[in-house]
């Protein structure tokens, strides 16, 4: 097993990432900003390193900070958990340039995934179902570009090749808008991720987001562990997540599971991974891969009994996986609830001093924060603060638990978001399952 490694990561993944270390015995190193020092993670980590101011950028964003903080404590390798650097392939290079180990895939495969043109490429190589759309970025022949989006046919989505966060995404209705919108997007585009290459896709109206996990060792060996119905979002952000997705049978499971796991044995994937599909009429349509464990990865391991982060950390070691796909039994079903420090109606983020924190409990209830009583969130910084997590052996019961389970949480001091989640949990659609992507913001705009 790894001896020592940096956590380069906060809040409660860090904490998530810790907790897996501290179980194999692993040393752990908690790098932070100056506004973090309070963070629960830090507190329990072996040892901490302060590298930067509280701006992303000098601190968590710090390539040079973080690889100087695992040279000066000796350690040998370095989580990204997720955001932040956990999908920059330069970091990447420049971790193992370094001589640490990179917990993730190797650089050339998160840089070719990072890059959605790139991946949607490979993809249709490896013989994954894709949306249907442009194959190149799209140029300076407008001519063409018209063309192309007929023959798609309209609606289309304009997408960032290098997007991310649900950002760079334009939806299309009619040629007379399309040069507009593409020279939108690529403004947009070039701002906020450095890149102006934009493609097109087939805006499908009415899919779901569902998602495939997947594991690999980077020695040939990988399986997945079924799927992810992702659907209930917000501006492209999601919210609630459960596994497995309502009404996809074990056939469909086991054949776009199979065709995932595949693709990664044909690529020698290293590490965790995420398949993204849009679902619409029984048929799955690839939108991106995520080279990192995802937030949502809770209610996976609550159904397959596995813990992805500890198998992250034994194949960064050089294991070989520890476990077949036959080895896979999914049992029952579990949902996730971000919690969010926002206001419930505006979704503005409010940061502020938690005064009371009650954390929910009892049985098949999980809760992944770093948040206390007395606990200051920070502005500067993503605002989930908590992920409940419910398991059932049904749907229903895990709903029924999540409902006492937001119901016994108390968060004062701060505003969150658990009214929107107490508010969907009691809705009759999202109680049927299989809602698609819009019905969150349909169902606020009621
Ligand atoms: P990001 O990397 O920013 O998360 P994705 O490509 O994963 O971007 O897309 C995020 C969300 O945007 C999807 O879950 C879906 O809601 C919406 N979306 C993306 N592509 C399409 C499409 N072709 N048709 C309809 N909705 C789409």
């Amino acid at each position: 097993m790894l001896n020592k490694i940096v956590i380069a990561n906060r809040g409660e993944i860090a904490l998530r990432i810790l907790r897996a270390c501290k179980e194999l015995g692993i040393k752990t190193v908690a790098v932070h900003s100056s506004a973090d020092r309070d963070l629960m993670h830090v507190r329990l980590a072996d040892e901490s390193v302060c590298i930067g101011p509280p701006p992303p950028n000098e601190s968590y964003l710090s390539i040079p900070a973080i690889v100087s903080a695992a040279e000066i404590t000796d350690a040998i390798a370095i989580h990204p958990g997720y955001g932040f650097l956990a999908e920059n392939a330069d970091f990447a290079e420049q971790v193992e340039k370094s001589g640490f180990i990179f917990i993730g895939p190797r650089p050339d495969t998160i840089r070719e995934m990072g890059d959605k043109v790139a991946a949607i490429n490979a993809m249709k190589r490896l013989g994954i179902p894709c949306v249907p759309g442009s194959s190149e970025p799209i140029n300076d022949d407008d001519a063409a570009t018209i063309r192309m989006a007929k023959e798609i046919g309209y609606p289309i989505i304009i997408k960032a090749a290098g997007g991310g966060g649900g950002r760079g995404m334009r939806v299309v209705h009619t040629e007379s808008h399309l040069l507009n919108a593409i020279a939108m997007t690529k403004t947009e585009a070039r701002a906020a991720f450095n890149n102006d290459k934009v493609y097109m896709e087939k805006y499908l109206q009415t899919p779901r987001h569902i998602e495939v996990q997947v594991i690999g060792d980077g020695q040939g060996n990988a399986i997945h562990l079924g799927e992810r119905d992702c659907s209930i979002q917000r501006r492209h952000q999601k919210i609630i997540e459960e596994a497995p997705a309502p009404g996809i049978t074990p056939e469909q499971r086991q054949a776009i599971g199979e065709r995932c796991a595949k693709a990664c044995r044909d690529m020698s994937y290293r590490g965790a991974g995420t398949f993204e599909f849009l679902y619409e009429n029984n048929e799955f349509y690839f939108i991106e891969m995520n080279t990192r464990i995802q937030v949502e990865h809770p209610v996976t391991e609550m159904i397959t009994g596995i813990d992805i982060v500890k198998e992250q950390l034994s194949i960064a070691a050089g294991n070989p996986l520890s476990f077949k796909q036959e080895d896979i039994q999914i049992r029952g079903h579990a949902i996730e609830c971000r919690i969010n420090a926002e206001d419930p109606r505006t979704f503005m983020p409010c940061p502020g001093t938690i005064t009371h924190f009650h954390a929910p409990a009892g049985p098949g209830i999980r809760l992944d924060s770093h948040i206390y009583s007395s606990y200051k969130v920070p502005p500067y910084y993503d605002s989930l603060i908590a992920k409940i997590i419910a398991y059932g052996e049904t749907r229903e019961f895990a709903l029924a638990r999540m409902r006492n389970a937001l119901d016994e949480t108390v968060v004062d001091g701060i505003k969150t978001n658990l009214t929107l989640h107490q508010d969907i949990l009691r809705g009759a659609t999202f109680q049927r399952g299989g809602t698609n992507i819009h019905y969150l913001e349909q169902w606020l705009n009621m």
